[in-house]
């Protein structure tokens, strides 16, 4: 589904990413780990163009998302191409980023009936069947300053399978939430492991990542260091920095 070659981009003169290779195959679950600032969101971020980059590719499903091609070479796609070229990406972010103003179904129903033009009807029962299944189908009236925050990353992951992605992106899902929240959250995103839903997601989440994953990439300083099954990387890892960082967190 997706396939990064030689990714380079920098902020200024700071090289974020040193050319990054990276391959998530459909219906697979890639976790992403490693020290802050080793580039891991803007990774992310670049797979859905929210990031440009300065060399290499990425394509999702055979398209380099923002550029179109003409007279045989890229261009920066107009907006409305972009958006269609997104349409199957779901993203979930650290910070919920749930709109405060609307209320909870209308934050999953936002981006398809508003983006894509979707039949509202049509996506209020969609939302509704999401809603229950991350289990808060009651709370489909309130705003999201009146949940928690587990509650409001469970309605970010709704608003992001309410599009019908074909690939999802989580970065550190659980991160803000109080230690007593981040289980049902991973829970969530366990289960759309199970249904086969393709996924890339940051996470320093270990015990999460050795049971979910299909494939572990350890990052350090804009570089892969390291990639794997998780037993071998999260369990027997070969280079002294994922070593390192793994002694942090276990
Ligand atoms: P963390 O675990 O803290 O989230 P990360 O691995 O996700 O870290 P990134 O957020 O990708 O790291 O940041 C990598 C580097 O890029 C950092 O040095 C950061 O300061 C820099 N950076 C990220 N976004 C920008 C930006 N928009 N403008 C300038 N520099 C940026
Ligand atoms: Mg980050």
């Amino acid at each position: 589904v997706v396939r990064a070659s030689n990714v380079k981009k920098s902020f200024g003169q700071n090289e974020v990413l040193k050319g990054i290779n990276l391959e998530v195959h459909r219906g697979k679950v890639v976790v992403i780990l490693g020290p802050s600032g080793s580039g891991k969101s803007t990774l992310l971020r670049t797979i859905n163009h929210l990031e440009s980059i300065d060399s290499g590719s990425i394509q999702v499903d055979g398209v380099q998302i923002g550029y179109v091609e003409r007279n045989g070479h890229l261009e920066e796609a107009p907006y409305p191409v972009l958006a269609q070229q997104r349409r199957r990406i779901g993203m979930v972010f650290q910070s919920f980023n749930l709109f405060p103003h609307m209320t909870v179904l209308e934050n999953v129903m936002e981006a398809p009936v508003h983006v894509h033009g979707e039949d509202p009807e049509i996506v209020r029962k969609r939302a509704l069947k999401l809603l229950k299944r991350v289990g808060l189908l009651e709370k489909a009236g309130e705003y999201p300053r009146r949940l928690s925050g587990g509650q409001q990353q469970r309605v970010a992951i709704a608003r992001a399978l309410c599009i019908q992605p074909d690939l999802l992106l989580f970065d550190e899902p659980t991160s803000a939430l109080d230690p007593e929240l981040v289980g049902e959250v991973l829970n969530t995103i366990r289960d759309l492991a199970k249904e086969g839903f393709t996924m890339v997601v940051v996470t320093h989440e270990i015990p999460f990542s050795r049971e979910v994953a299909d494939w572990v990439v350890f990052m350090a300083d804009g570089r892969v260091v390291e990639e794997g099954k998780p037993r071998d990387v999260l369990v027997n890892p070969q280079q002294p920095r994922t070593r390192e960082f793994l002694k942090r967190y276990i």
